[in-house]
């Protein structure tokens, strides 16, 4: 079954569906296990953050998707491909064609101006100069950097770089969005600023946008909530449809999993 009922009626198409999926690295003598048995779909048009402490799993997952890295056991099922099935060529190609990828330090290409850093993934795919262009400009205008259009990467502010980081990601029109600690980089303000042009640029392009963050503030911009301790999904939280009494019941829970967090983060270094 690759669709669900919403509440409106209306049918929403699965994109990600993650099965008892597990990765276990071995250091020296023992073995760490950074995921450890998760399971979670994700539907057509969500923004989902992945929130957890450093170390918890996070980057893993996400590499788990994006087919960077092979689970040791457990499926990955994107748009219908099992991701864990494909090989190196078969990767390459699905990330191409079906994902952008929003990175914390930016990765722009400091001698190329905004317009060409939005327009290369474009290259890749054999657009012709003057379309990508064309289209690269479209993006700035929906990122808000309409008058940084020809500034380089050195140019431009943080906030400014990422919004850049945006454009470029969505340029290709992707099914799904990734991000990895997007606002890693940025100070509290602007990582809000970035974080709301995020949700509104998704939104109105009806992506499926996974973000992973440390910052349980940073993911309540997320339609979905997901919790990961110790490379497992406690709990998942829905921001939609809020009402009175589940915004209480929230606040209670997100207490709980903040002792629960501040436990676990004892004797750790807290970055
Ligand atoms: P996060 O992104 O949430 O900070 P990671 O997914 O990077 O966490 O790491 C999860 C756990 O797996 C950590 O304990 C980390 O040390 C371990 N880990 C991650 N990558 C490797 C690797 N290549 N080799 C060994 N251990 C790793
Ligand atoms: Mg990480």
């Amino acid at each position: 079954i690759i669709i669900r009922m919403q509440k409106g009626g209306h049918l929403v198409k699965k994109v990600i569906e993650v099965k008892n999926l597990y990765k276990l690295y071995r250091v020296g003598d023992s073995i760490v296990r950074a995921l450890n048995g998760v399971d979670f779909d994700i539907y057509e048009g969500e923004f989902c953050a992945i929130v957890g402490t450093s170390g918890s799993g996070k980057s893993t997952l996400l590499n788990m998707l994006a087919g960077l890295e092979k689970p040791t056991k457990g499926e990955v099922i994107i748009a219908g491909r099992h991701i864990e099935k494909l090989n190196e060529d078969g990767l390459v190609s699905f990330r191409r064609d079906h994902v952008g990828f929003i990175f914390q330090s930016f990765h722009l290409i400091s001698t190329m101006n905004a317009v060409e850093n939005v327009a290369l993934p474009l290259s890749f795919r054999g657009v012709p100069k003057k379309e990508r262009l064309k289209k690269a400009d479209k993006m700035l205008d929906l990122v808000n950097l309409k008058k940084q259009k020809k500034h380089m990467p050195n140019q431009m502010s943080g906030g400014q770089q990422q919004r850049v980081g945006v454009a470029r990601a969505l340029v290709v029109d992707p099914e799904i969005i990734f991000a990895d600690e997007p606002t890693g980089n940025l100070d509290s303000h602007t990582s809000e600023e970035v974080m709301a042009l995020m949700q509104n640029v998704v939104r109105k392009q009806k992506k499926t946008l996974v973000m992973v963050t440390h910052d349980n503030h940073l993911a309540t911009y997320a339609d979905r909530v997901f919790h990961i301790i110790d490379g497992k999904i406690v709990k998942i939280e829905d921001n939609r449809n809020k009402n009175v009494n589940n915004l209480v019941q929230n606040e209670k829970e997100s207490e709980k999993i903040k002792a629960e967090i501040a436990g676990k983060q004892s004797g750790e270094d807290n970055r």
